[in-house]
């Protein structure tokens, strides 16, 4: 799939991926909402499918063959996950609906025993999905949720987030890569910090891990969340990673099948992790085409993916930054391939209408994430985002159509 040993040949890549010779209004699709979910390699709908179509059972349950073989592929997507990010144990990763159930689970079950006063601190770039769950525990709890100010780059505040953390902090969260900003940031070094104090920090990967490599180990990290759809994989399925000397203490969230040992009425015994934490019948079909598509990210090399996204993103800021009375939202110095912008008296939503007749598909609005929204004094911004299948050729039409817009909502 290599044009050479440094490079990705984009156009036999594309080829991979049936949705992207649609057009959109009579023209040919240009995706830029990669941020919000990725597109699905033919590798990926062929597995979901010939799981349906051959294999299909529930998993742990029977002792039919398809039985076996449905919960063999379970396993192995999550073999394949754990090495993905180097788990050091498959019993690591446990499956989730994706990134926002798998912070949940964690606010519900390692938080379960927070105490009033207590605190997590999170930073002001966060998802609502790294927000919100910690504070409905907060609510219930009557603990407390300390937030590390971001500057107008878009870069954390690193001293504020050292003199944050206090003996009541019993854990943080932070995203690793911003949906909203494209920041980067700096986990291994808020680790070390957090960790010499004894506090645990979970690491919201959604938009990482389709765009670097990620290794829970080296980040030096208590839980990592990660979600399928933004890496290639199905919707409905995701993952947590926890060290397992903290999946071996927590009780379990949810009750159900599956994650029991042994139940009576007056006592029941809980399963080994991961499975204590993965009651009822669990995604399978989504787990299958999870692998599959860490197995097509495996083929083409995150490294080359990588470099491949970041020069999109030089090529789209420069051109973006050239454009009078437009301001790109987030300037951190290490970015992903995501970025937002406001252009002067006119609308985000009025933007994306009408690239979208030109085939443009990018995102507008708060992307889930109205305090970084609240910081740079907007309500809304437009947001192009990149995924391994972009092409120059591609931003061009974007400038070209944003031009047009800007001309429309001027005029
Ligand atoms: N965190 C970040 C940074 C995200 O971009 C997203 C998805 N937009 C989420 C969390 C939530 O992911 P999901 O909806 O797949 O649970």
């Amino acid at each position: 799939m290599q044009a050479s040993k440094n490079t990705l040949d984009v156009e036999a890549l594309r080829q991979h991926f049936p949705i992207l010779t649609r057009q959109v209004h009579g023209k040919p699709l240009v995706y830029l909402d990669n941020a919000a979910t990725t597109q699905r390699p033919q590798m990926v709908i062929d597995a979901v499918r010939h799981f349906y179509e051959y294999s299909n059972a529930n998993v742990h349950r029977g002792v039919h063959q398809l039985s076996v073989e449905a919960s063999e592929a379970f396993e192995a997507a999550r073999r394949s996950l754990a090495q993905f990010i180097n788990a050091s144990l498959d019993r690591e990763v446990v499956f989730t609906r994706g990134t926002t159930e798998a912070i949940n689970l964690v606010a519900n079950s390692f938080l379960h025993d927070i105490q009033p006063g207590d605190e997590i601190v999170i930073t002001h770039m966060e998802h609502h999905a790294n927000i919100v769950p910690w504070q409905l525990l907060c609510q219930k709890t009557g603990s407390v949720l300390r937030v590390v100010p971001i500057n107008e780059l878009g870069e954390l505040d690193l001293l504020a987030f050292e003199q944050l953390l206090s003996e009541r902090t019993r854990l943080v969260g932070i995203v690793h890569v911003s949906n909203a900003l494209g920041t980067v940031n700096p986990i291994e070094r808020m680790c070390q910090v957090a960790q010499a104090k004894g506090i645990p920090v979970l690491v919201d990967g959604a938009q990482a891990t389709p765009h670097l490599k990620v290794d829970v180990q080296a980040l030096g990290c208590d839980f990592y969340c990660l979600s399928g759809h933004k890496m290639y994989g199905p919707t409905g399925i995701g993952a947590l990673w926890a060290k397992a000397e903290h999946l071996e203490k927590m009780p379990p969230w949810q009750g159900g099948g599956e994650m029991i040992q042994h139940v009576s009425f007056s006592e029941t015994t809980f399963n080994d992790i991961p499975h204590k934490f993965e009651a009822g019948t669990p995604n399978v079909a989504g787990a299958i085409g999870l692998k599959a598509a860490i197995d097509f990210i495996d083929s083409i090399g995150i490294d080359l993916i990588s470099a491949h996204e970041q020069a999109l993103l030089s090529y789209a800021h420069a051109e973006l930054s050239a454009v009078p009375g437009l301001r790109v939202i987030g300037q951190a110095p290490e970015k992903g391939p995501v970025i937002s912008f406001v252009v002067e008296g006119a609308h985000a939503n009025d933007v994306g209408t009408i690239v979208d007749h030109f085939g443009v598909a990018l995102r507008t609005g708060h992307h889930c994430a109205m305090p970084a929204m609240q910081f740079f004094g907007v309500s809304a911004t437009a947001r192009v985002s990149f995924a391994m299948y972009n092409q120059i050729a591609e931003i061009d039409v974007f400038m070209r159509a944003l031009d047009h817009a800007m001309g429309m909502l001027r005029s």
